[in-house]
C-alpha cells in the first residue's frame, strides 16, 4: 500500500527515476507514450501494468543540477559524515545513464572540494575501473598512458585482507588535490573506456564504468576515518537477461548486472531486520568490489533512467521493476 511505501522512505536504498526527453525525431512524429509520470506523488503509471512507487520521479525537463540535488547530494553528505556510499545509473542503452552520471559526478566533485576544510578532509584518492566480461581493468594504469593501444586486459584480482578488507590488488589510486585535477583524471578514464574498442557504444553498453573515491578525514578527536564513494555507470540493462533468455542474446549474459539485482533485492527485503541473511556478494566482480559500500550503514542511491517510447515498453518495464524491487 501507499502508506507502507512512504514509511520505507527512510531506507538507506533510495531509488529515483529519470525519464529521457523524447528526441526531436520522436517529437516530430508526435510519439505517444503509455506512461503517466506523476512527479508530485513520485509514481509512474501504465494503464495495464498499474503504478510503480519510488522515492523520487524526475520530470523530463529537469536538468542535471536538479538530479544531483536528489540523487547525489544526500550520499555526499553521508560520506562526509564517515559513511560509505554508492550511486548507480541503471537503464537500457540510450536512456541517459552516462549523461546523468556525468552531471552527478561533476557536481559531486565540486561539493566535495567545497567541504574539504570544513569537514577536515586530509586528502582524497581516485581509482577508475571497468568491468568488461567479468574482467577488471584499471583505466588509470600508468602503462596505459601515452599509448595508442592501451593494455586493458590486465584483469586485476580482488583480495580480501584481514586488515584492509576488500580491495583490488594493483589498482592505481591517484591522490587528488583539486576539482580540475580530479575531473581531468575522470576524462582520462572515460577516454580509455572507448579507445580499446572499435565501437564505443558496443563496449559501453556491455561494461560497467566505476569511479571510486576515498575520503581520508579526521573526526573530532583527530582520528583518521576513511569513506568510500563510488559512482557506477552500469552496463545497459538490456544485458540483464536471465538464463532463459540466453539463446536470444547469443549466449551473452552480464553476470555482474544480474548479481547486482539479486544483491540489491536481498538488501532491501532485509532493511531493519536483524536476521543474518545471506547476501550473495561473491556471485560477481561488481557486487564483490562494492560489498563494503553496499553493506552496513552505507547509503545507496539508484537512478533508473528510462525511455518513454512505445517501442521500448518491455525494457522500460524491466527497469521500473528493478527499481521498484530495490526499495
Ligand atoms: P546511455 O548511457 O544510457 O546509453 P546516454 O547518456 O548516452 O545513454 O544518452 C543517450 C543520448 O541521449 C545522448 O545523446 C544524450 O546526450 C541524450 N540525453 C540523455 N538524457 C538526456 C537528458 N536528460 N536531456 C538531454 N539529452 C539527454
Ligand atoms: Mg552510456
Amino acid at each position: 500500500t501507499l502508506e507502507n511505501n512512504s514509511q520505507r522512505k527512510s531506507s538507506r536504498i533510495r531509488v529515483t527515476v529519470r525519464p529521457c526527453p523524447l528526441t526531436a525525431e520522436q517529437n516530430g512524429r508526435n510519439m505517444p507514450t503509455p506512461w503517466n509520470i506523476d512527479c508530485a506523488s513520485s509514481q509512474i503509471e501504465h494503464p495495464d501494468l498499474g503504478f510503480f512507487q519510488y522515492d523520487h520521479v524526475f520530470a523530463t525537463q529537469d536538468d542535471n543540477q536538479c538530479v544531483f540535488d536528489v540523487v547525489g547530494s544526500p550520499v555526499i553528505q553521508q560520506c562526509l559524515d564517515g559513511y560509505n556510499g554508492t550511486i548507480f545509473a541503471y537503464g537500457m542503452t540510450g536512456s541517459g545513464k552516462t549523461y546523468s552520471m556525468r552531471g552527478v559526478v561533476r557536481n559531486s566533485v565540486s561539493l566535495l572540494f567545497d567541504n574539504c576544510t570544513k569537514k577536515k578532509i586530509n586528502y582524497m584518492t581516485c581509482s577508475i575501473l571497468e568491468i568488461y566480461n567479468e574482467k577488471l581493468n584499471d583505466l588509470l594504469a600508468e602503462d596505459n598512458k601515452n599509448t595508442r593501444f592501451p593494455n586493458l586486459s590486465s584483469d586485476l584480482r580482488i583480495v580480501d585482507d584481514d586488515k584492509f578488507g576488500i580491495s583490488v590488488r594493483g589498482l592505481r589510486e591517484v591522490r587528488v588535490t583539486s576539482t580540475d585535477q580530479l575531473l581531468a583524471l575522470i576524462d582520462q578514464g572515460e577516454l580509455l573506456r572507448c579507445t580499446d574498442s572499435t565501437d564505443y557504444n558496443y563496449r559501453s553498453s556491455r561494461s560497467h564504468f566505476i569511479i571510486m573515491l576515498k575520503l581520508f578525514m579526521e573526526d573530532n578527536e583527530g582520528t583518521e576515518i576513511v569513506s568510500s564513494l563510488n559512482f557506477c555507470d552500469l552496463a545497459g540493462s538490456e544485458r540483464a537477461t536471465s538464463h532463459t533468455d540466453r539463446r536470444k542474446e547469443g549466449g551473452y549474459i552480464n553476470k555482474s548486472l544480474l548479481a547486482l539485482g539479486t544483491v540489491i533485492t536481498k538488501l532491501s527485503e532485509n532493511v531493519g531486520s536483524s536476521a543474518n541473511v545471506h547476501v550473495p556478494y561473491r556471485d560477481s566482480k561488481l557486487t564483490r568490489i562494492l560489498q563494503p559500500s553496499l553493506s552496513g550503514g552505507s547509503m545507496v542511491s539508484i537512478l533508473c533512467t528510462i525511455q518513454l517510447g512505445l517501442n521500448v515498453i518491455g525494457e522500460t518495464t524491466n527497469t521500473l521493476r528493478f527499481g521498484f524491487r530495490a526499495r
